[in-house]
């Protein structure tokens, strides 16, 4: 009988459902699965969810500031209850953060659909790879780990002697990734609603659809009212910026005309791609009159990214839009805009959606995007979702893998970024996402990581190798603009930091500049010298922070090599060098009368030794992001990885006399044809030690001589910075950057190190 009757019971309330559904419109919340669907699997629950597991209590920050490793829990002392929650706490902090927990095979994963947070962790590994990243073995079946990282922190100010800044602890995040890595890693983060305190946690969306307004205004009012200068003081130096050589003109969203900005009056700026052979609406001379008459822009057709930012800026309370197509006067080809307009800007707006000026603005107009939130209920009370760090959004994006818009990005006074479907808001303070709830004033969170303005609150020589760092890493279209697109950010440096830049190199510290390495094979860019990072394509590096110390006076040399000029006076005071200075022949002038060089010509006075190279093998380099370097902790390094080894790029020893390894250098695998042969180097600085990174890998050989083991288990050992040159009518070249032991010059290769006038091209 009940049998009978229980198809027609499922029927209504089936029809009840659909009743009900009418009525109320679709929430998200209907997509949650129930509860009753869902218990958590055995691997899961050892993970202990709670409320209190995301939150940083007093008592866990005094154990992180007193001890990191844990103590003996002695208990003999105390008894009863006062024991038990000793042992509690004990038991507490081992419990978090950088512990990294074992969930299972992701095919494991993949069959527990039942359990809540194996659901989640489906969601971060089905996310598709980064786009411009090397594609990994996905067929592999990789083990799954979580770990507890710190995610919000709150900033507080101690007296100035003090160390920089300190930050105090308040949330957690779960960290997930896989060994050997298959997907991207992600974060699973508490659902607002759950916790004790809003910020830092996970936010519910109003519309998987439509953006909302008045989220985007508080990140606006929270940078110009809590950020104060540091934000709002533009990076550009007054002198620089004087006043705009021409006229600025905007849309007047108000009039949808086009219209002069008056003087001092706010405006927003749109950072976009035109895309290929995309036709769009220029103001040109013709048209600047029709196209100033109020309601003259509702009767052209405008693409769907200027039409999207127009209504934001509307959204916004703002009046003044300026795009590159409209504000200019589009007479004689292409018009590149007045260098500063971003800095001048009080918001710049990113479509970062997309190849054209038709990606729109996803989120502005009605249907424009569909985000899905999982939002997973993983224990009565514990609500759980997904989050990835804005910039691993950010930096896939098509907009931010440009070189030319480095410029637009760095000096902008805070940007709206519409990445992959989502908004971002950035400053050079914070980091602020749609679906996590915004940080206090003074707090950072995970999502401020990769933020790349940060660099600007760096020492100034950090300041110029990451800007160096983070721009090599962008593509361009024209190789030959590579100083020109990042001029703009140069000058800004070059006043910040009250120093001068020569072909991409910080010209007090010249010796330190031109130990910039890479992190992947190179490939000469031709028409720069070889001797700057410009006149290579690929990313740069620089591994150590210690200044070079030399012995070098500077020169360098344009048209005519009789013509020298100095480098300003170093920062560094110049040392001894390790061969006294012997006098030598300066035959280069005569020989080069004509030299019609266009590569500038670094001119100087060093030593030069003859080593051979040994033992090559390639290499895995480790690529730690420049913003990630000098942070510590488990949850700043939590997502490095060593990246995959690059093909064209080799490892190997420098050996001398005696055939022994006396050194490193990384080379192009076309030089694995040249081992054994005597080569030529340029002693160039001084440094106390090898990089971790490079000597750990020669260590551990068999090969490894017992002499240079005894040499660097000394503190301060020191090695030499060495130029591996090739030569051509007595111009050498850089061919790549290497490091010896001190002691290596006594056993050089014949002719034994002199003195040498160098010209470096
Ligand atoms: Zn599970
Ligand atoms: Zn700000």
């Amino acid at each position: 009988m009940s049998q009978q009757l229980q198809p027609t019971n499922g029927i209504h309330e089936f029809k009840k459902r659909m009743k009900s559904f009418t009525k109320i419109p679709f929430r998200l919340k209907d997509l949650e699965p129930q509860a009753e669907e869902s218990r958590l699997c055995d691997y899961c629950s050892k993970l202990k969810f709670e409320v209190d597991s995301f939150v940083v209590r007093s008592q866990d920050r005094q154990f992180r500031q007193s001890d990191e490793k844990p103590t003996q829990i002695d208990t003999s002392h105390i008894g009863g209850l006062a024991a038990e929650s000793f042992v509690k706490q004990e038991q507490r902090k081992k419990n978090f953060e950088n512990i990294p927990r074992y969930l299972g095979r992701l095919s494991n994963i993949r069959r527990k659909k039942y359990c809540p947070f194996c659901r989640l962790v489906l969601e971060i590994s089905d996310r598709p790879l980064d786009q411009r990243a090397p594609s990994q073995s996905r067929s592999e079946d990789a083990a799954v780990y979580a770990k507890w990282v710190i995610d919000g922190q709150e900033e507080i100010f101690i007296d100035q002697a003090g160390p920089e800044q300190q930050y105090v602890p308040r949330t957690r995040r779960v960290l997930i990734y896989s060994e050997p890595q298959a997907f991207k890693d992600g974060y699973v983060a508490l659902l607002n609603e759950s916790a004790p305190f809003k910020e830092f946690f996970g936010r519910r969306l109003k519309s998987h659809d439509l953006l909302e307004p008045d989220v985007l205004q508080s990140w606006i009012r929270t940078c110009e009212n809590a950020h104060g200068q540091e934000c709002e003081a533009s990076l550009v130096h007054p002198d620089l910026m004087l006043s705009p050589k021409n006229v600025l003109r905007a849309i007047d969203v108000d009039n949808m005309c086009v219209a002069e900005v008056p003087p001092h009056a706010r405006f927003i700026a749109l950072s976009y791609l035109w895309g290929k052979n995309f036709e769009q609406l220029f103001t040109t001379s013709e048209s600047l009159p029709r196209l100033s008459k109020p309601g003259a822009l509702l009767k052209e057709r405008l693409p769907r990214t200027i039409k999207d930012t127009i209504k934001l800026t509307r959204m916004l309370g703002e009046r003044y839009l300026w795009t590159d197509s409209l504000a200019l006067i589009h007479d004689t080809g292409f018009q590149y805009h007045d260098d500063w307009i971003y800095a001048r800007a009080h918001l710049t707006i990113v479509a970062g959606s997309g190849k054209d000026a038709n990606a729109g603005l996803p989120g502005v107009r009605e249907d424009s995007r569909m985000w899905h939130q999982t939002i997973e209920e993983v224990v009565p009370g514990v609500k759980l979702m997904v989050s990835h760090l804005a910039e691993d959004y950010i930096a896939t994006s098509q907009w931010d893998s440009r070189a030319w818009t480095f410029q637009e990005r760095m000096l902008s006074r805070r940007c709206l970024l519409f990445v992959n479907g989502r908004v971002y808001f950035q400053c050079r303070r914070a980091t602020f996402c749609e679906d996590m709830e915004m940080p206090s004033p003074n707090g950072w969170s995970l999502d401020s990581i990769d933020m790349p303005t940060r660099i600007f609150r760096e020492k100034p020589f950090v300041q110029f190798t990451s800007a160096v760092e983070l721009y090599t890493r962008r593509d361009l279209t024209n190789a030959a603009d590579i100083l020109e697109a990042f001029g703009g950010v140069e000058q800004v440096l070059e006043k910040r930091l009250n120093v001068t830049i020569y072909q991409g190199l910080f010209e007090q510290l010249m010796d330190s500049s031109l130990i910039w390495e890479s992190s992947k094979r190179l490939v000469r860019r031709h028409g720069f010298p070889s001797w700057s990072w410009a006149g290579w394509m690929g990313e740069i590096q620089w591994k150590f922070t210690e200044s070079a110390k030399s012995w070098i006076q500077w020169h360098y040399t344009e048209d005519r090599v009789e013509e020298q000029h100095h480098f300003p006076a170093q920062l560094v005071s110049r040392i001894e060098p390790p061969v006294p200075w012997q006098r030598h022949r300066r035959r280069i002038a005569r020989k080069l009368g004509n030299n019609s060089n266009v590569a500038p010509l670094l001119h100087f006075d060093t030593i030069v030794a003859y080593f051979s190279l040994i033992h090559p093998q390639p290499v895995h380099k480790t690529t730690i992001s420049p913003l990630r370097k000098r942070l510590t902790g488990p949850s700043a390094l939590s997502t490095v990885r060593p990246a995959p080894a690059d093909p064209g790029l080799l490892r190997t020893g420098i050996a001398d006399k005696n055939g022994q390894w006396c050194g490193t250098i990384d080379l192009d695998e076309g030089w694995q044809i040249r081992i054994g042969v005597p080569l030529k180097f340029l002693v160039m600085s001084r440094l106390s030690c090898f990089a971790e990174e490079e000597i750990s890998l020669w260590r551990d050989y068999p090969f490894f001589p017992d002499a240079a083991m005894e040499e660097i288990e000394r503190f301060d050992y020191g090695v030499y910075n060495v130029i591996l040159v090739s030569e051509q009518k007595g111009i050498c070249h850089r061919e790549g950057l290497g490091r010896i032991l001190s002691s290596a010059l006594q056993n050089a290769l014949e002719p034994e190190p002199c003195w040498q006038d160098v010209l470096l091209g």
